[in-house]
């Protein structure tokens, strides 16, 4: 990953060279990490860029601001239009994207008083998130001593940013110990997720993920692979997951918009199933990456042209 081809940001409505993005110091969101998210993947298709899932990615960044009493005073479409333009104008035919909503420079007590609600927008290329080498022959990952913060404690399905530091702690303790990934369990002792990624199993040929009760995000990427599993005829099963269905599945593999479908090849050190990547995983991982590079026409609404308007007028 490398910010290099980076030339323009978007902030606070206006494109800003990367060059001069700055935020002040006493920025609220710097200091207690108040503040909601959202991150896209942009994909090259055979119609030009597209932003996967453009449109469910911004709701969720208007549901975890509501969760946080934030209020965006942008538009859907005016955050469509930034980062529509944002791609263009940083000439990428791929890329990642960041949405931060957070609390500027005002006050710095615990209430955000007086800190005005500002919106950065970046955009840079991003290859596999897990390495390369993990979207074919899959991840090592370790159940964390970590537990993931329960939906008491802080709603986890809201995409806010000081709760990543739950997940900061698994990943840095499991990469630390030579794995890939964590993977949080919940309070009741069953498995929530990884650190930036849903999980899913597949046993006797049903494909199994568990849901909000179990103190996940609800990824985007789950909802799409809950449907891509369906469409194939899989039976999709959703209800918690304990360690040792995980220890005793067919096959298990992460979802994300970073991670996108990364097959699990062993959890602390114990094999799942009995290759790199099950022939389920890799028929969904597939199915995926046709839906997002526009080749199955049947997922083509989750396709966000991000074409300049009079490039694609030119295409008619
Ligand atoms: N769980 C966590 C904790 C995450 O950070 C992410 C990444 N946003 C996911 C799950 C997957 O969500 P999505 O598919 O929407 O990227």
């Amino acid at each position: 990953m490398s910010f290099d081809q980076i030339t323009w940001m978007w902030s606070n409505g206006e494109f800003v060279e990367w060059r001069d993005a700055s935020v002040h110091i006493s920025t609220h969101t710097l200091h207690l990490g108040s503040g909601v998210f959202e991150a896209i993947r942009c994909y090259d298709t055979n119609n030009g860029p597209a932003a996967f899932r453009l449109d469910a990615h911004l709701d969720r960044l208007y549901s975890s601001a509501s969760i946080h009493s934030i209020d965006i005073p942008y538009t859907h479409e005016d955050l469509t239009d930034a980062v529509t333009e944002l791609i263009c104008r940083n000439d990428f035919s791929s890329c990642y994207i960041r949405m931060l909503c957070y609390h500027g420079s005002g006050s710095l007590g615990v209430l955000p008083n007086n800190c005005p609600v500002e919106l950065a927008i970046l955009a840079w290329p991003l290859g596999a998130y897990l390495g390369s080498h993990a979207l074919e022959h899959g991840v090592r990952v370790t159940i964390s001593p970590w537990v993931k913060f329960s939906s008491r404690m802080m709603p986890t399905t809201a995409k806010a940013r000081g709760q990543y530091l739950n997940s900061l702690l698994a990943v840095r303790a499991a990469v630390k110990e030579g794995f890939d990934e964590a993977i949080l369990l919940n309070e009741e002792g069953t498995i929530a997720e990884g650190s930036g990624e849903n999980l899913f199993l597949v046993r006797d040929g049903r494909v199994i993920t568990n849901d909000e009760k179990s103190s996940i995000l609800l990824g985007i990427t789950r909802d799409a692979v809950i449907r891509i599993a369906r469409d194939l005829g899989y039976e999709v099963e959703i209800g918690p997951i304990r360690v040792e269905d995980l220890l005793s599945a067919d096959e298990a593999f992460f979802t994300g918009t970073a991670a996108e479908v990364t097959p699990i090849r062993e959890v602390d050190g114990k094999q799942i199933g009995t290759q790199e990547r099950g022939p389920i995983t890799y028929e969904i991982q597939q199915a995926f990456f046709a839906a997002t590079s526009g080749q199955d026409p049947r997922y083509q609404h989750w396709l966000h042209s991000v074409r300049q308007p009079a490039a694609a007028a030119m295409l008619f």
